[in-house]
Order: structure tokens, then C-alpha cells, then sequence
């Protein structure tokens, strides 16, 4: 009975969740419920608020998981099995696939979030619709920071240190601005939400969100919000070519909140067209995703379930 059902958990700084699937078919939500994470608590806090999520969801089915995958903020380094990277930062130096296999009982794979990402719009999401049988897929996320996921052969590819895709941190601007990474000028710090937005500030003393600096260069009417746009723009296209140059993915997917800015499937591409090594041409279908919150945890739940797909 168990065999029929697939489990992830999205094990957010704010809010677990977790999801049943059929095995059968992917596509088929059995359960969903989600949990407040109160990540102020600590550790072995978090821990146990994902054994009570896991309980409560076993309870409702009447079945107990073997296997569960978890998207995580950060992600096991796979030399010291510890976790890395987490902006939950209780998690961080912590055996946590360990200590989850040890309060549930289960077995666990862990993924960091914009990989589950990226894996579950490979399976589940837009690539299913533009190219269901890509070799090679790249999942970007632009939001208040800037990831990445990279699926190749329907498998999430973490990587020899854990930071397969995570090109949010090659670095784009020299001399820029500081990065909690200990580096300068990374990408999420010229092209996140956030880095926009400050830059706007920056030469216009205003604060606005991003919204409504996209409206204001929309309207033409601003030309600091059309200065920053242009910066989002160039860089968006800059960075962007240097993974087609290394990966020559055949979909790429953008998530978060600047990710559905409608001018970087238009305008954006015309400048990866500038720094691509392709003559100028940009075949990679640039997409939006479908599956909007749902995509870390069905990424979670087909971590184990990628294999045989
Ligand atoms: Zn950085």
C-alpha cells in the first residue's frame, strides 16, 4: 500500500509542508497539510515539527512513509553530510538527513529548494508542455535572491559540493556590492527583487517595490525606473548566457517574483542574444512556470520517485 504513495516535504523557514502523491499518477494530490515551521525555536524544534507533520498526515491515510525527499533552504554538503548554505541558519552544520531518518524512521533524500523546483517542472510543470522529452533543463528562480536547479535526464544533479545550479553566486559585477556568501557582486546581488530595488533608490533617493518601478518604466514616465529596468535587463542577459554557453539546456524555466516579469521573455532575450556563443541566435525556450508554490514540494516527493520515471 505504501509503495503506491510518493511523500515530499517542503521544509520552509516559515512553513513545512507536505505532500502525498500517487505513484500511479504524479499529477493526483492525495494529501497536503502544512505546518508552521517556528524556526526561532531551534533545531531540534524544526525536527520535531516535521515528525508531528509526518504523523498527522500518516494518521489521515492510514499509511506510514518508508522514504521521504526534502527541499531545504540550504543543502548537505555531501563530504560532511551536514547541512550548508541555509538562510534558516539553526540548520546549518547540522546532520540533517541523519537526525530525520533517525525522528521518523524513514528513509531521506534531501534536495535544496530551487532544485526541487527545477525537478518538478521538469516532470510536472512547463517543460511537460514545451519539451516533455528534454535532456538537459535549467530552473532559475528570481526573487528576493537568485538560484538555480539543473535537472539532467530527469535527475537533479546536486553536485560533487552541493551547489549544482547555483549560479546565483558567479559573480557579475566587480567591486559590487558585499554578499552574505563573503564574496562581492554576485548575480543575486545585481538582479534579485531586492538588488533592483536598492539600485533604484540608489539613484533616485525613492523607495519603491518592484512593481511599481516596472509600471512607472512601463509608463515611461521615470527615467530611474526605466534605468533600473535596463540594469535588470542587460544583466538578465549576461548571466543568463554564460549558462547557456556551459549547459545549452534545452528549457529554461524562471520562477519568483521577478521571474514573471514579462519583458525578460521579450526584451531579456534579445540581450542573451548579445553574449551568447550561438551568432546571435537563442533557440532554448525560455518559459514561466506552471506549478507557483506546489513546485518544492512535488520536487521533494520525486526525488525518490525520479529514478523511475
Ligand atoms: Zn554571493
Amino acid at each position: 500500500m505504501e509503495k503506491s504513495y510518493v511523500w515530499g516535504i517542503d521544509l520552509g523557514g516559515t512553513k513545512i509542508e507536505c505532500a502525498v502523491l500517487s505513484a500511479a499518477d504524479l499529477t493526483q494530490v492525495i494529501a497536503r497539510e502544512r505546518i508552521d515551521t517556528e524556526a526561532s525555536k531551534g533545531y531540534e524544534h524544526i525536527i520535531s515539527q516535521v515528525a508531528r507533520l509526518v504523523s498527522r498526515v500518516s494518521e489521515q491515510l492510514g499509511v506510514s512513509p518508508t522514504r521521504i525527499g526534502f527541499a531545504t533552504p540550504g543543502v548537505l554538503n555531501p563530504a560532511t553530510q551536514t547541512m550548508k548554505n541555509c538562510n534558516t541558519t539553526s540548520m546549518n552544520g547540522r546532520p540533517m538527513a541523519a537526525d530525520l531518518t533517525k525522528a521518523l524512521g524513514v528513509e531521506v533524500r534531501l534536495a535544496n529548494d530551487a532544485n526541487c523546483f527545477a525537478l518538478a517542472e521538469t516532470h510536472l510543470g512547463a517543460v511537460q508542455d514545451v519539451n516533455p522529452k528534454a535532456e538537459v533543463v535549467f530552473g532559475i528562480i528570481m526573487g528576493t535572491g537568485v538560484g538555480g536547479g539543473l535537472v539532467v535526464h530527469g535527475q537533479v544533479i546536486n553536485g560533487l559540493h552541493g551547489i549544482g545550479g547555483e549560479w546565483g553566486h558567479n559573480i557579475l559585477e566587480e567591486g559590487g556590492k558585499a554578499c552574505y556568501c563573503g564574496k562581492s557582486g554576485c548575480v543575486e546581488h545585481v538582479i534579485s527583487g531586492p538588488a533592483l530595488e536598492e539600485f533604484y533608490f540608489s539613484i533616485s533617493g525613492q523607495k519603491l517595490r518592484m512593481p511599481q518601478i516596472l509600471q512607472a518604466h512601463l509608463a515611461g514616465t521615470d527615467i530611474h525606473a526605466s534605468a533600473t529596468i535596463e540594469r535588470m535587463l542587460e544583466n538578465f542577459g549576461l548571466a543568463v548566457s554564460t549558462l547557456i554557453n556551459v549547459l545549452d539546456p534545452q528549457v529554461i524555466v524562471i520562477g519568483g517574483g521577478v521571474g514573471n516579469i514579462d519583458l525578460l521573455y521579450t526584451e531579456g532575450i534579445e540581450r542573451i542574444k548579445k553574449y551568447i556563443f550561438n551568432s546571435g541566435e537563442v533557440l532554448t525556450p525560455i518559459v514561466k512556470p506552471k506549478l507557483g508554490d506546489s513546485a518544492g514540494v512535488f520536487g521533494a516527493a520525486l526525488l525518490f520517485h525520479s529514478e523511475a520515471i
